[in-house]
Formats: structure tokens, sequence, C-alpha cells
């Protein structure tokens, strides 16, 4: 039991120092003991693993370093482990990517689904992984999937409905073929994080809202994830904004998916429909009780730029601003991700860091 709490207090040390170099960057192991409040000792010895590990290297010394004894600057090498990334979301094919620590892709693989679904589609999942992991020399840190579909908080699929998936264990059935860690989680929560963790923003409070073949959100707030009691929290493409409107695939009518989904935009602007800031004005009635209840900083957008960012998120902006208290808009920013395609593989790279090194 003493043996496990040392672990556990060392492994916790560890994520601390690794958290902190993931964030500013290089450091020196006085900066990293002032950081995390640990001893210079305690730091020294941890960095040392860290370094005998792969993971950290000595970067030398900060150009300002003038007087006295120089201290050695150590930072977290990018390429020290790489993770393999999948996006199990485009209608017609499953994408990967090897990602280096700090969330850049290094290399691409694809395969297409024609009309896999139920096992055959999670075999094509496993290969796909099985391609990028052998597509890389360095080691793998695990494999992170985001997933259409709501996932539960062991990584079980617990209906996909497009890819006909019901209470599917991707996660384990990753893991037991390829032996590396293995993290599944929703499409639009993994883009989330990857906002959060890499999109460049300072908001604890936000919410990407991701528009493709269908409609789904993310939420982090106070800076944690936000799952729900169902593990369904951000499915508002089912919210129903038109009573008289058309079927959807979930069985209710007139859902927000039903006009705000990338086919039916393209649709609509076809054949002389809703214009795209009418949809935007829909939207923001959808939003904005969620902005003003969770007093978020920020709204995302994820998706086609030729039909989001313009007169739709315009529309959207005004309208939520329009519905909420001016406490609640005052800070408030409506804008597009900037990881374009890449949100959900970033993301699902994001997973893996978090579990595996305790960084986000
Ligand atoms: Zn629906």
């Amino acid at each position: 039991m003493g043996k496990l709490l040392a672990e556990d207090t060392r492994r916790h040390h560890r994520s601390l120092i690794l958290q902190h170099l993931f964030a500013e960057g290089p450091a020196s192991r006085a900066d990293l003991a002032r950081a995390t409040g640990l001893t210079r000792v305690t730091v020294s010895d941890l960095v040392s693993g860290l370094i005998a590990d792969g993971l950290l290297g000595e970067l030398g010394t900060p150009a300002e370093a003038k007087v006295g004894k120089p201290p050695t600057y150590v930072g977290l090498l990018a390429d020290a482990a790489h993770i393999v990334a999948l996006d199990l979301s485009p209608a017609d094919r499953m994408t990967g990517a090897v990602v280096d620590l700090f969330g850049q892709v290094k290399a691409r693989a694809e395969v297409k689904l024609d009309g896999a679904v139920g096992e055959e589609a999670v075999s094509l999942a496993t290969g796909l992984a099985e391609q990028l992991r052998d597509a890389t020399g360095q080691p793998v840190l695990g494999i992170g999937v985001g997933t259409p579909g709501v996932v539960d908080g062991r990584g079980v699929i617990i209906d996909a409905h497009n890819l006909r998936w019901a209470g599917v264990d991707l996660t384990g059935i990753i893991r037991r073929r390829l032996g590396l860690p293995v993290y599944v989680a929703n499409d639009a929560n993994t883009a989330v994080l990857a906002e959060y963790t890499f999109g460049g923003t300072t908001a604890a409070d936000l919410m990407l809202l991701r528009i493709g073949i269908g409609v789904g959100a993310g939420l982090v707030v106070g800076g944690a994830l936000v799952h729900g009691h169902a593990w369904a929290a951000g499915e508002i493409g089912h919210v129903v904004v038109d009573s008289g409107g058309v079927r959807c695939a979930c069985g209710k009518a007139g859902c927000l998916e039903t006009i705000l989904s990338a086919p039916h935009l393209r649709e609509s602007l076809r054949h002389g429909g809703r214009s795209l800031a009418s949809v935007g004005t829909v939207l923001g009635g959808v939003l904005a009780p969620v902005v003003a209840a969770l007093n978020l900083h920020e709204v995302v957008l994820a998706g086609p730029p030729d039909l989001l960012d313009g007169e739709l998120r315009q529309a959207l902006d005004r309208c939520v601003r329009d519905r909420v208290m001016a406490t609640s808009s005052a800070d408030l920013v409506v804008r597009m991700s900037p990881l374009g395609d890449d949100v959900v593989l970033v993301g699902a790279a994001v997973l893996v860091l978090s579990g595996e090194l305790g960084v986000s």
C-alpha cells in the first residue's frame, strides 16, 4: 500500500512538471521547483527520470543569462513519443494521423467506408490504427479516437447511429489488438479539447459546435470537459426548432440538425430555402440560454468555413447578444476554430496526452 501511494505521488509530481513545461515551454529546474512547489531535489530527480525516459531534453542556457552560473533549460521534446489519432466522424471514410506531443500532424492515412457498418467498421478502425502505429519510428504513447455517437467514461460506444454501433467496446478491442493505451470519446468532445489545449484560447468556459453531416457540441466549463449524467452532454443537434419540419434520423421532426447540418445548408442554398443568416438566428435562439446559463466565454464553430464563417456566424453572434443580459455578452466571443478539418484528430491526441502524461 505504502509503495503504491509513493508511486502515485511520483506520478502526480511528474505530471505537474510535464504540465508546466507543456503549458509554459522550457524552464530551468529552479523555475520548475518554484512553479510546482516541489523541492529542488525532488525536481532534479524527476527531471533526470524524464530525461532518461526520453520525454525531456536539455536545451542549453537562455541567451539573457549572463551573470553567475547560467541555468540549463529543460523542455518537452515534441518527437519524444508520437500519438496515433483517429477521426471516425466523416460520412464516407475514417481518417487518421500520427501526431507529435505538441499537436502537430506528422503523417496521415485514411480508409474509405464503402458502406461498412458494425463489426466491419470496427475492423477498419483497428486496421487504420495499426497502419499508423507502424508508420512512425517513434515510441507510441497511445491511441486516441474521436467517434460519432454517445460514448461512456470507459470508452464504450453506447450508440453511434451511422456506424450501427451499440454497446461497442472500441477501446478494449483496439487495446487488445495493439497492446497500447487507448482513449475513445465523442467527436465533438474531442474537438472542444483540441480547441481548449491547442486552439490558442485562454477561455476556460467554451462551447465548440461541430457542423458536418450532423451537429454536435462539446463543452468545457471551468476548464473541465462536461459529460452529463448519461454521457450525452452537448447533443444539441436534436433540439427541435421547427415542429412542422422534416423528419430527422433520430425520429423527431425539425431538429436543429435538419436545418444546420452541412448537407442541409447546401441543399437550402441551392434551392432557395432558408438563408444562412436565418439559420444563424435560429441557432442563436438555441444557444442563447446555454450561453446565459453557463456564462460561456467563447462559442467556437468548427465546420465548412464557406457556410459558417460569414452571415451565419454574424447572425448567431447578433442573436445571442440580443437575447442575453449585458454581463453575459460583454466578453463573449463567437468565432471559427483555427484547427480546421484536423480539430477531431488533434483532440484525439489530447485525450492521450491527458490520460498518459496528465497534461492538457
Ligand atoms: Zn433529430
